[in-house]
């Protein structure tokens, strides 16, 4: 304010002065000296006025170059300015970057975000939305969400207003032979907008329905044999039966007690090998060993299903002598229960007569082992889902020869633990070939004096 008084005083001072110097005399000074006063007044005014519109324009410029010189008093104006427009800029800049890295956290994440507007349109989505929903994140911005999912259970759910639960709809992907299941669930905040989030449910509901099938089938399984079993000890209980029929009764409630045994056996099996640690390898485990303790379970078994000396099976163990020094790591009692699970499927289809061989074979991609049949082969569409829990092809002569319908189940979990696959070769009327497939870093060939770590445990 001082520098604007002193500025205003020196051009009054100039005028007063010119004025001064050009009066022709001393009667007319004063005349003059005011004239004059007002003359520079006007100038200065002039001069104020045009800097005030060069500092104008400058302003209304989209970018404002800092290195423009203005006259002392836009100068500092024009520092402030700048000053103020640097520090809104920068402020921008990290607002910017802070809603940059909140939406690539809210991309990053699993679930799908959709932030609706109070009418329902909507205003931003992620990508993950997109995959569950099938919505496209900029073409579809200010749609209606309920044009964009056209599901009565999420109309319903939206209608309902009561957004306290997740409600299960299909998602993107979704078809007869692959579900793709999707939880939503809105959210209300503000002004009445709201968030939608969804996530891929697709899992959950496929072990759900497993568990339920589940549970469904052990029941199943279980309640057949106790029906069995309570009919006879009703009928020992009421009638009176002669020694023979009791005898009788009495084997027949020995075999529905046996199948109970041999099903919770087998759960247990499953449970135990679902619960475990995957098997390390540092556990070796003699090849030889395992088919000799196997072959002997196996003649019994077969023995015991055909009595007759004309119905016998032919049973036949191959292993070469380079083949009987092989050592395999994984779960010795895994490997028995697979190995055996198989050659017992082998022994109780194959009709009496027939011919069952157990090979061993080590290559240069890993270890096979098989078990070839001259059974009543299995159709190709069943291949798929033979070793789904309880899944049975023919379902008497399973329950006939003792199968529980989960041994080929324990069979894949066993080989996938043991980082292997099952392959099935099989043909109607000439029999099945089942394999394991073992990788080589599994295997390991010893000699005679070597030291075999786990076989103890078999
Ligand atoms: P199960 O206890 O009924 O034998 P598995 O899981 O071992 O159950 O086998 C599933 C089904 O696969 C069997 O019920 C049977 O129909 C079929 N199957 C398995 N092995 C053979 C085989 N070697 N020959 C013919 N069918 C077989």
């Amino acid at each position: 304010m001082l520098g604007r008084i002193f500025l205003l005083v020196f051009w009054l001072s100039i005028g007063a002065a010119l004025g001064f110097l050009i009066s022709p005399n001393s009667q007319h000074y004063f005349e003059f000296m005011y004239v004059g006063m007002l003359v520079s007044l006007s100038c200065a005014h002039l001069i104020s006025s045009w800097q005030a519109e060069n500092f104008l324009k400058w302003l209304q410029k989209p970018v404002l170059d800092s290195n423009k010189e203005h006259s002392a008093f836009w100068e500092s104006a024009a520092d402030r300015i700048i000053r103020l427009v640097k520090n809104k800029e920068s402020q921008r800049l990290v607002s910017e970057e802070s809603l940059r890295q909140f939406l690539a956290a809210i991309q990053a994440s699993p679930h799908g975000v959709i932030i609706l507007d109070s009418e329902t349109r909507i205003q931003w989505s992620n990508q993950t939305a997109s995959e569950h929903l099938g919505l496209d994140p900029k073409l579809d911005l200010q749609q209606l969400i309920g044009n964009m999912l056209r599901n009565p259970i999420f109309s319903n759910y939206v209608n309902s207003k009561s957004f306290d639960h997740e409600v299960i709809i299909e998602g993107r992907d979704h078809r007869i032979d692959s579900p793709h299941k999707v939880g939503v669930q809105l959210f209300p905040y503000g002004d009445g907008r709201m968030l939608l989030l969804s996530r891929d449910v697709t899992l959950i509901e496929q072990s759900e329905t497993m568990r339920r099938d589940f549970v469904a089938n052990v029941s199943h399984e279980i309640r057949t044999p106790l029906t069995v079993l309570a009919g006879f000890i009703e009928t020992l209980q009421t009638l009176p039966l002669s020694k023979e029929e009791q005898e009788k009764y009495l084997t027949l409630m020995a075999n529905q007690a046996f199948r109970l045994k041999s099903l919770v056996d087998d759960l247990l099996v499953l449970s135990r090998i679902e619960g475990r640690h995957l098997p390390g390898q540092h556990a070796w485990v003699s090849i030889k060993k395992i088919l000799e303790q196997i072959e002997e379970e196996a003649v019994g078994l077969s023995v015991k299903l055909h009595p007759l000396m004309n119905d016998r099976q032919r049973i036949d163990f191959q292993l070469t002598d380079h083949d009987a020094g092989m050592e395999i790591s994984g779960s010795a009692s895994e490997l028995m229960s697979a190995f055996s699970n198989l050659i017992s499927n082998a022994i109780r289809y194959t009709p009496a007569g027939g011919t069952i061989t157990v090979h061993w074979k080590t290559t240069d991609l890993g270890g096979v082992f098989s078990v070839t049949d001259s059974g009543p082969g299995i159709a190709p569409e069943h291949f798929a889902r033979l070793s789904e829990r309880f899944y049975r092809i023919d379902r008497s002569r399973s329950r006939d020869t003792g199968g529980t319908g989960l041994g080929l189940a324990i069979v894949k979990h066993v080989i996938q633990r043991h980082e292997g696959v099952m392959e099935i070769e099989s043909k109607i009327n000439v029999g099945s070939k089942f394999s394991l497939l073992f990788p080589m870093h599994r295997l390991r060939a010893v000699n005679k004096q070597a030291h075999v770590e786990s076989v103890n445990g078999i």
